[in-house]
């Protein structure tokens, strides 16, 4: 079998902005994964395919080099740790902030506050860099849901245009960190495919200087 070259990314707003990128480097998928139930996609390229997993799942995937290289948001490979992969290159794109939010005011005093998310190494970290002992709750999602319930104080989740949390009553309290999409690649690979590797990164590279030009 030819040697194949595969690209791990998540379907949605990422995979939206990775395609200019993937066309400047002369990648072009021949299915769209908004409609194609397909989890493997072809290219225009015989030996590039893309794989469609969840965007959690990227990291998990190129570490164990069933992707030569991935997608994935800061977040994500913050939570995951980075481990077996190199990250060469911020793509600028799927902005965000990492952000603690809650309702306005004091939060009731009830011992430790308590805090839902699914960044919960993230949060950990955060707080414990502050010295403050918190509790997790861990979510999977609709996180602005807890703090109406009372099941937590505050969440930690990443924000946008802040839209979200404004519609549930919410305001962003803390500012954790920048987010954008990385390209990250597998260690072995980047050694063993070191030339392929290279003049992808380097093609994925211009395309970013383009955007910006172009933004
Ligand atoms: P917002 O624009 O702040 O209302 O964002 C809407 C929701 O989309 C938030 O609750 C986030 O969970 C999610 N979101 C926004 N931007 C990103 C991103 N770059 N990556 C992942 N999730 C995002």
């Amino acid at each position: 079998m030819k040697d194949i070259f595969t690209i791990a990314l998540s379907k949605g707003r990422i995979f939206k902005e990775t395609i200019p990128l993937l066309a400047h480097a002369g990648i072009e998928p021949v299915d769209d994964p908004e409609t194609s139930r397909k989890l493997i996609l072809d290219t225009n390229q015989a030996d590039v395919k893309l794989v469609i997993i969840r965007a959690t799942d990227v990291p998990t995937y190129v570490q164990y080099g069933a992707a030569e290289v991935g997608i994935a948001g800061k977040d994500v490979l913050m939570e995951h740790g980075g481990e077996g992969l190199y990250e060469p290159l911020d793509l600028e794109i799927a902005r965000c902030k990492l952000m603690v939010a809650g309702p306005e005011g004091e939060p009731a005093e009830h011992g430790r506050l308590r805090i839902a998310t699914k960044f919960v190494n993230c949060t950990k970290r955060y707080y414990a860099e502050q010295g403050k002992q918190v509790e997790m709750i861990k979510l999977y999602g609709s996180m602005e849901l807890a703090p109406l319930v009372g099941l937590a104080d505050r969440i930690v989740d990443v924000v946008d245009t802040g839209n979200t949390l404004k519609a549930n009553g919410l305001m962003p309290l803390e500012h954790i960190a920048d987010i954008s999409s990385r390209l990250v690649v597998n260690k072995a690979a980047m050694k063993m495919k070191h030339a392929r590797i290279r003049r992808f990164i380097d093609l994925m590279q211009e395309a970013v200087e383009k955007n910006r030009k172009d933004t």
